[in-house]
């Protein structure tokens, strides 16, 4: 088990600083003596949505552009390229590189992704996803680097390396993915085997400027001033869950991580380059935990009890709802109609998947949890 996680300081997103922090952070791991000249390598970018760079929920264009041009430098060939929560296709691609500033990486010679194939993976080595389709590029690739974005997550509580492998799996396929793997522990395993699969090289964290509270995509930007480099992702999770707070039991993808011998216990157990600590956010705002989240369980009746009881629901801003249906495009149970401009979810229909919260682009959806949930926490 690789545990290095190197940690630098960026302050902004000024080109020069951000290719300066990466070749400090790279440098203790040796982080690009891997790279040889001709290979061929992807950079798995998170850009999850339309958003532009200030907003914090899409890796940002000047970190992407100083690791090509880090790559480039080395007589890579590179293609940056990720499948969001739209249609893996020409158009909707193209315009995601617009929104989030990833033209960028043009400059330096480095390629967006223009391949919409897709390949079915049979994986039985996988202790939940033995079967499932991926995105061609990241196939085709010599290598994969991960480059993704620190923030907190609706569902899983935080994401970042480990994570931003769900945008391997094409488009809105994503959404029947939340059905199969329907409970937190069946998802984070689905995720960590996506990830181990992908087998990425050398993973990257901005961490520059986070996002806190209703991620990860209607959050706030939060200064962190970090970035973060290892060639294990799950590493790499444990260091920056570890700045908001966060510990293996609070994030499943960490818990599933740790539960295969991915990574030790704690940060105590990582081989750390820089002061991890100096780093640390101690009020930083995270999503409402979940309780419990049962569906399609061995007593229904328990089941509904318990969930109407305990389980987090989105809830609904209706007074920010703008009635733009990108909830409703995006629910794999179709559990939302947009009646008089509004968006309505219908409870029993819902599996508390949260993509309505991710998708929302006004950000008004959110963690909710229960009444009884949050007098339990009162008593304890
Ligand atoms: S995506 Fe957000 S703003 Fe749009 S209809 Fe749904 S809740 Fe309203
Ligand atoms: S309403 Fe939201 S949380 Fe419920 S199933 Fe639809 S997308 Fe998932």
């Amino acid at each position: 088990m690789n545990v290095d996680v190197s940690i630098a300081r960026c302050e902004n997103y000024e080109p020069q600083a951000v290719k300066d922090a990466l070749l400090a952070v790279l440098a203790p791991i040796n982080g690009l003596d891997w790279v040889k000249p001709g290979m061929k390598i992807a950079v798995k970018a998170n850009l999850m949505m339309h958003m532009k760079p200030e907003k914090a929920a899409t890796v940002h264009p000047q970190v992407a552009a100083a690791l090509c041009e880090l790559l480039i430098e080395r007589g890579a060939r590179v293609v940056l390229g990720d499948s969001p929560g739209g249609p893996f296709s020409a158009a909707y691609l193209s315009s995601i590189y617009s929104t989030t500033g990833m033209r960028e990486v043009l400059r330096t010679g480095a390629t967006l992704n223009d391949d919409f194939s897709i390949t079915d993976v049979s994986n039985p080595n996988a202790v939940a996803a033995k079967e499932f389709q991926v995105t061609n590029y990241l196939i085709k690739a010599d290598a994969v680097v991960d480059l993704c974005k620190i923030k907190t997550h609706g569902l899983m509580a935080y994401t970042g390396a480990c994570k931003n492998f769900f945008g391997a799996v094409p488009g809105m396929r994503k959404s029947e993915y939340h059905y199969r793997y329907s409970t937190h522990e069946q998802f984070a395993n689905m995720l960590v085997d996506l990830c181990e699969w992908c087998k990425p090289r050398l993973s990257i964290g901005d961490a520059i400027i986070a996002m806190e509270g209703n991620g990860p995509s209607g959050g706030t930007p939060r200064r962190m001033g970090a970035i973060l480099a290892s060639f294990n992702p799950h590493a790499l999770d444990l260091a920056a869950a570890h700045l908001m707070n966060l510990g293996v039991t609070d994030v499943p993808t960490l818990q599933a991580a740790f539960e295969r011998g991915l990574i030790p216990e704690d940060v105590s157990g990582l081989h750390l380059y820089g002061d991890l600590a100096s780093f640390v956010i101690p009020d930083f705002k995270l999503t409402p935990k979940h309780d419990v989240k049962l569906w399609g369980p061995k007593n229904p009746v328990l089941a509904k009890i318990l969930t109407k009881l305990f389980a987090s629901r989105p809830g609904i801003d209706l007074d920010r709802c703008v009635g733009c249906g990108e909830c409703a495009a995006v629910c794999p149970a179709k559990a939302i109609r947009v009646v008089n401009r509004r968006a309505r979810i219908d409870d029993a229909k819902c599996i508390r998947c949260f993509c309505c919260q991710e998708f929302c682009p006004k950000g008004v959806i959110r963690v909710h949890r229960t009444f009884t949930a949050r007098l339990i926490d009162k008593l304890k």
